[in-house]
């Protein structure tokens, strides 16, 4: 067994991390999955490329995002000079289209034709939002990424083509069936090369818990990635080509990873919408619905990244609006009246940020999250009080188990920070 395959077993079982693996390719890898097709892999936090070696040409499933492209250009070129013909785009995510540019730029400099990027139709709408949300999208990446000043890439590679729903491409003897299935986007494909039985997933199968509930992103579409996830599986094949992480090379593993991402999705959706249709609020189904301990112990669903618990409230969203159900938030008072006014009643807004105190240091963070912000937004210009806001988010930062949730808290603690004055 190799270090790689030995690395792979690790992963399945649950024994390493992602970040392991991300060190196992670290400055870029080109991973042989058969004759003439490679994954290019740089780290688990950037998509994954594959390259496919055709009579024509190169053609890549998805180019590397702004950070890594560079060292997925290089490792494909260490493995073939050739000129890419085609491109394919899985979704419009920056860390899957960035690198075009790249190809585009090799190609002006040796005289090769442009190669021709081809994606859904909803790629177009996608950067035409960017472009007009840029500044928002820099403010919610940086957050939800712990990087202050982070600056949102301009100028996206639009695709050449389009398609709507399937689209067969036969490039240099090789066949390419391209599919639409909305998941964390509106404008996922999946790609299927039925010669190889060799399957690029996109972002459907990102080795964590699926992000379909992003707090600060546009509607992802949970029912629909579950089908996708199904459509896939019904494919039989033989090896995955996640979007991010390590490539899937054994038939029934593949089958299992599909189908418990699905069955997981399928759980979530199924238990939302039964209790939706029984008129229960957005807060008992929050609170209500679970995920199996099976699937809940899969190393590949771990909330790594998003919580299940979000992927429910996109639930709601995406069938009903955004009232949740209480009358209180039909139209609410504003936040400032409504701490000042429970901090009377407590009081003050001290005995309100001790009782958070006491809460959060109970492991109770999430009604300690309520109670700081009344003493917060009763008593805004108080350091004391913006010194504990401080510990209470440290505890519900550890309280948290995915990526995002950290990061939304360590907002507002850098915030509490900057008005504690520490
Ligand atoms: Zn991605």
């Amino acid at each position: 067994m190799n270090d790689q395959s030995e690395l792979f077993e690790r992963l399945w079982s649950g024994a390493a991390t992602l970040e392991d693996w991300t060190a196992s390719v670290a400055d870029g890898v080109a991973h042989g999955i058969a004759d003439d097709v490679v994954a290019i892999h740089t780290s688990y936090f950037f998509g994954n490329t594959t390259a496919v070696r055709t009579a024509e040409g190169l053609v890549l499933i998805d180019s590397g995002s702004r950070e890594t492209a560079a060292q997925t250009l290089a490792a494909l070129r260490r493995w073939d000079e050739a000129p890419v013909h085609t491109i394919i785009y899985t979704h419009g995510h920056i860390d899957h289209t960035w690198g075009a540019r790249l190809y585009d730029q090799e190609a002006d400099a040796k005289g090769f034709g442009r190669p021709r990027v081809i994606a859904h139709r909803n790629v177009l709408n996608r950067f035409r939002r960017y472009d007009v949300t840029h500044d928002l999208n820099s403010l919610v990446m940086g957050r939800q990424f712990n990087q202050p000043g982070y600056t949102f890439p301009d100028h996206h590679r639009r695709p050449d083509e389009v398609y709507d729903d399937s689209l067969r491409l036969d490039i240099g003897g090789v066949t390419f069936e391209l599919m639409h299935g909305r998941g964390e986007t509106d404008d996922a494909t999946f790609v299927w090369l039925p010669q190889k039985r060799i399957l690029a997933s996109g972002d459907f199968v990102v080795w964590v818990f699926p992000n379909a509930g992003n707090p600060r992103k546009v509607q992802r579409y949970a029912p629909d990635w579950a089908r996708a996830l199904r459509q896939m599986q019904a494919l039989s094949p033989a090896v995955l080509v996640p979007g991010h992480g390590p490539v899937v090379h054994d038939a029934p593993r593949v089958s299992e990873l599909l189908g418990s991402g699905a069955e997981a999705l399928e759980s979530l959706v199924t238990q939302t919408v039964a209790l939706m249709n029984t008129g229960s609020s957005l807060d008992a189904i929050l609170h209500h619905v679970r995920l199996s301990p099976e699937l809940c112990a899969k190393p590949w669903l771990q909330p790594k990244y998003d919580d299940p618990e979000f992927v429910v409230r996109n639930i709601w969203h995406l069938y009903a609006g955004w009232f949740d159900g209480n009358p209180a938030h039909l139209k609410p008072a504003p936040d400032a009246e409504l701490a000042a006014e429970i901090s009377a009643l407590a009081g003050g807004a001290e005995r309100l940020a001790r009782r958070a105190t006491e809460l959060a240091t109970s492991g109770r963070t999430r009604l300690a999250a309520h109670l700081i912000e009344f003493a917060s937004d009763a008593m805004p210009q108080s350091p004391e009080i913006q010194a504990t806001r401080v510990e209470v988010y440290e505890h519900c930062m550890e309280a948290e188990t995915s990526l995002i949730g950290k990061a939304i808290f360590a907002v507002y603690q850098r915030d509490a920070k900057a008005r504690s004055g520490g």
